[in-house]
């Protein structure tokens, strides 16, 4: 009886997403099983739970959660955050946290769960085979799930693409007042900045940031659909974001006058992210996590779990969904992601040095 109002509780607390009533609640249920004194032992019957952290958005997890449960009878419990709060409750919890899996945006916010050791190794043969080296974390700590590329977008009734070529000649004088830029302190700019210090060093680095604050039309936006969306309306010509958005964009308006641009084909290739996951250092069900990233980087569940956000597939097995095959191929930059997080105080520091703001 207890556990049937836990489990209710449980599940309106998980749709109204207080994170942290439902981790009390969860150790409390759990507690209270522990200590009910009934006599019932392990019931083979009872579904087998796993429960995630997420920073990604609840319709580009559910589905394939509820598929992964149809297919092994494993539940996946889970709630939504940003992942510096996921990642502060990981460490304030502790041993006590529910949690058996992180799943986080961005290779720093990985690369910083496992710096302050909150993950541990996921050590899956099958992951090593689905998830190319430069996707993961080289102590096995997180591996990518899919990929993001950040890029130049621009508008196709004022810029001619022969104009564009590479990230860093956004900074030349013809870009002056053209460019719109989403703030420095999102960590994508961040991770960008860190591949630019890791290609080019900071000194050259911070002359092209400064460059690209000089051009601005306006202040740094606090998203990339407001820079798509300020490239339409005429307020800026150029601009760089993550790929998705402009799919987002295109896809309620198949006429948007903006286009996307793939730079540095001729060098190091187009900044890719990714989204991945890792096993919490203090799971309590570190199989059942396993098992949950070992199928989400399964062929499989890699065409929705990338094609739910229009991102690319890690697994090489695996295409992008139409509508992103449609923006073409490009070469991507090769740098291992866990790079990015290493040199992000450098960006961080170097793009307030540059009064990228
Ligand atoms: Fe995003």
């Amino acid at each position: 009886m207890k556990s049937i109002v836990c489990l209710g509780l449980m599940r309106k607390v998980m749709v109204v997403s207080a994170a942290f009533v439902f981790a009390a609640l969860l150790s409390a249920c759990s507690d209270q099983e522990e200590t009910s004194g009934t006599n019932h032992g392990p019931d083979s019957s009872e579904p087998e739970v796993v429960t995630v952290y997420s920073a990604r958005a609840d319709h580009l997890i559910k589905p394939l959660f509820d598929e992964f449960t149809a297919e092994t009878g494993i539940r996946v419990q889970y709630i939504t955050d940003t992942e510096a709060a996921l990642i502060a409750r990981l460490q304030t919890e502790q041993d006590r946290t529910p949690a058996d899996a992180l799943l986080t945006v961005d290779a720093g916010n990985l690369w910083h769960a496992a710096e302050v050791d909150m993950l541990q190794p996921i050590n899956s043969e099958i992951v090593r085979e689905n998830v190319p080296d430069y996707l993961r974390a080289s102590d096995d700590s997180w591996a990518a799930l899919s990929i993001r590329a950040r890029t130049i977008v621009y508008s196709t009734a004022r810029v001619d693409p022969a104009e564009l070529s590479t990230y860093e000649a956004l900074a030349d004088e013809k870009w002056f007042g053209r460019l719109c830029l989403r703030t420095s302190a999102k960590v994508y700019n961040q991770s960008l900045v860190a591949s630019m210090i890791d290609a080019l060093g900071e000194e050259r680095t911070e002359d092209i940031v400064s460059g690209w604050v000089k051009n601005l039309a306006v202040d740094p936006m606090s998203n990339d659909v407001m820079v798509i969306q300020a490239i339409e309306a005429g307020v800026c010509d150029a601009g760089i974001v993550n790929t998705y958005y402009f799919g987002r964009q295109e896809a309620e308006n198949p006429e948007i006058p903006v286009a996307l641009f793939w730079p540095n084909q001729e060098g190091r290739g187009v900044h890719i992210n990714i989204s991945g996951m890792g096993i919490t250092r203090y799971a309590k069900h570190p199989e059942l996590a396993r098992q949950l990233i070992d199928w989400l980087s399964s062929e499989k569940a890699q065409k929705d779990f990338a094609g739910l956000n229009k991102e690319y597939p890690v697994n090489p097995k695996v295409d992008p969904v139409p509508e992103v095959q449609a923006w073409g191929n490009f070469k991507r930059d090769p740098i291992n992601v866990e790079q990015l997080g290493a040199l992000q105080a450098d960006a961080i520091r170097l793009m307030d040095r540059a009064g990228y703001r």
